[in-house]
């Protein structure tokens, strides 16, 4: 099996291109990767952000495409409008499971997208997506509302289904002491998954999830057992992540 990582460099490896390259490489799938932008960053401190030009990011794509059979796309960080077009225009005739990553900030602070490029983000990323996976802060600002109960939680996933991805789940929907859930709507339905909740702050967790998922998608899983599979296997790590800088933990992929 071949998967298709389209994100943003991140030297310290805890997140972003590399980190889906550890994660696919976890389940003995072929990493494939088509990079968006450079990062540079570490576990203390997010530094500057260069876009690819349109001539790389259009050969990368092209590059992959004739000649791997692609059996699943994640799409992570896009940063800005030019970027966000071209991925439209090349993959939006694709039938392959493609997840979509809405990141908009890293947990040092660092910007992943420009605010101007979030409206062709809702135009043209979220249709792509079979899932998307924003956590509440990302969910409550491409909804342009405020999540304050579970009526809207659902009415926020509703609005962004609306813009055309397939299935909606905002992570974190809710938080208690020892347990924290998932909001999940699909095409005709709606619930949540929930598992035992570890207190991190940590770098990683969002891009093990949503690779993870175009895993189990790609293996025909449903979507209820895609999402429940990831869950758990972004649970492990940040159960088993490490102190391997001098900031926050990156999360770590146990085989
Ligand atoms: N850097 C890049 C390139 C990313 O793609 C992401 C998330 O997708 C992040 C940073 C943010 O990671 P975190 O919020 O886990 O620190």
């Amino acid at each position: 099996m071949n998967l298709l990582s389209i994100g943003g460099s991140d030297p310290s490896s805890g997140a972003g291109i590399q980190s889906d390259i550890k994660t696919f490489s976890s389940f003995n799938v072929h990493c494939l990767t088509v990079v968006t932008a450079i990062t540079s960053q570490n576990t203390s401190n997010f530094g500057i952000v260069e876009p690819v030009s349109q001539k790389i990011l259009k050969d990368q794509i092209l590059s992959v495409m004739s000649d791997f059979k692609i059996d699943g796309i994640k799409i992570g960080m896009v940063y800005n409008s030019d970027i966000i077009k071209i991925l439209h225009t090349k993959l939006r005739k694709l039938k392959i499971p493609i997840v979509v990553d809405p990141v908009i900030k890293s947990t040092t602070g660092g910007m992943l997208i420009e605010k101007t490029a979030i409206v062709d983000f809702q135009k043209y990323i979220i249709p792509l997506a079979t899932v998307i996976t924003p956590n509440k802060y990302e969910a409550e600002i491409l909804s342009k509302s405020k999540i304050t109960s579970k009526k809207s939680t659902s009415m926020v996933a509703k609005k962004i289904q609306r813009m055309g991805a397939k299935n909606v789940v905002i992570t974190g929907a809710q938080t208690g002491s020892k347990k924290i859930s998932d909001f999940i709507l699909e095409k005709h339905k709606e619930y949540y998954i929930s598992g035992e909740k570890i207190n991190s702050i940590n770098h990683g967790s969002g891009c093990n999830y949503s690779a993870a998922i175009v895993f189990a998608l790609a293996k025909n899983k449903t979507i209820e057992e895609s999402l429940r599979f990831a869950q758990q296997f972004t649970h492990n790590s940040i159960k088993n992540a490490k102190k391997v800088g001098k900031g926050i933990v990156i999360t770590e992929i146990q085989d």
